[in-house]
């Protein structure tokens, strides 16, 4: 595995694309705009530690998490602006007309935002309601990436889903679909989160047998509380391993214990995806980065900063 060196890693133009074509793992952290004064502070708090570690790049969710949309554009711009870290600036087309995506895609562009990861969002409320596209907006993410890319030098990342796409009806059609959005100028992947990596091997080889060579980069959920347990079925349809899942049941009296358990499985998910070749890993912090901080410490992914 061929790691980045920090002085690469302080080129703040440089794309995932870049990354990824220099044959390095990259590793990366997921963050959502909170609403509140206290949330603000907490994801400062969190990037600011995950910045010390040296990342390929962080990035933002849109309207995701309990985030405003502005919230999004306003926290990117500040990660520009105030740290030293690449920031990838996700965009949903739900409830959006065209015109306004480009009004988004423009305002990360004069933030000097060059990476973007675009993903169709779900209706609001419900993720499983009908689907119903704006007016004069877009239906499918791959036209997203159509629109993104006609707009400029951007290098665009997609979303993968290694247990197939919730509304996705046979595994074909959803493997076409998803190479089509790479047809359509994609990138790179992030898959949504999963928790056996034989369900990503598995969406590889499909996206291979495909002739579809974009990179996918798997997406790590640490689960370190039985709150977090309990909320995974409204977040995904990732299956939940039985065997971790009494583990954390029978230790929940002990909040360290489960803390624990799920660093230690997420460790060791994480190095079996490592042996298996992957080309990074992307990790959910949920705007807490210490778990996520201790796991990619124990897989010996920190890198210091150079001034
Ligand atoms: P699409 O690729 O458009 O696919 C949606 C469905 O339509 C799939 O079933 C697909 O097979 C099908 N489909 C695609 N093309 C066609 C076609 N031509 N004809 C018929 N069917 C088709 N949500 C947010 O709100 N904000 C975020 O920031 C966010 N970030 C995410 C990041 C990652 C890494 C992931 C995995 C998900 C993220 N999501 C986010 C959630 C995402 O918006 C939802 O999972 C959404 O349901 C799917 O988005 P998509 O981009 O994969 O959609």
């Amino acid at each position: 595995m061929a790691l980045g060196t920090a002085s690469t890693r302080t080129d703040r133009a440089r794309t995932v694309r870049d990354m990824l074509a220099a044959g390095r793992t990259v590793s990366s952290f997921e963050f959502w705009a909170p609403k509140t004064e206290k949330g603000e502070r907490n994801l400062w708090n969190a990037l600011r530690r995950v910045e010390a570690v040296a990342p390929d790049f962080v990035s933002v969710t849109y309207g995701a998490g309990g985030s405003t949309r502005s919230g999004t554009v306003r926290a990117t711009e500040r990660i520009v602006a105030d740290t030293t870290l690449t920031p990838v600036a996700h965009l949903t087309a739900v409830n959006h007309s065209v015109a306004e995506l480009r009004n988004i895609i423009g305002q990360y562009a004069d933030a000097g935002i060059r990476n973007m990861l675009a993903v169709r969002g779900d209706p609001p409320g419900d993720p499983m309601a009908e689907w119903v596209a704006h007016p004069e907006g877009l239906t499918y993410a791959a036209e997203l990436v159509h629109l993104i890319k006609e707009s400029g030098d951007f290098c665009v990342g997609v979303a993968a889903f290694p247990e197939m796409h919730p509304r996705s009806t046979d595994w074909d059609t959803d493997v076409a679909h998803f190479v089509d959005k790479c047809r359509a100028g994609a990138d790179y992947a992030i898959t949504q989160m999963f928790f056996e990596p034989e369900a990503y091997l598995r969406l590889r080889d499909r996206v291979a047998a495909a002739h579809c060579e974009t990179p996918v980069i798997p997406e790590v959920m640490p689960v370190t509380s039985v709150k977090m347990l309990e909320r995974l079925p409204q977040l995904s349809n990732a299956v939940f391993p039985g065997e971790l899942k009494d583990r954390i049941l029978a230790a929940q009296g002990d909040p360290a214990a489960v803390r624990s358990i799920g660093i230690e499985f997420a460790t060791e998910f994480c190095a079996r995806l490592l042996a298996e070749g992957v080309p990074g890993l992307h990790f959910i912090t949920l705007n807490n980065s210490t778990a996520t901080l201790e796991i990619h410490e124990n897989l010996g992914l920190h890198h210091t900063r150079q001034a």
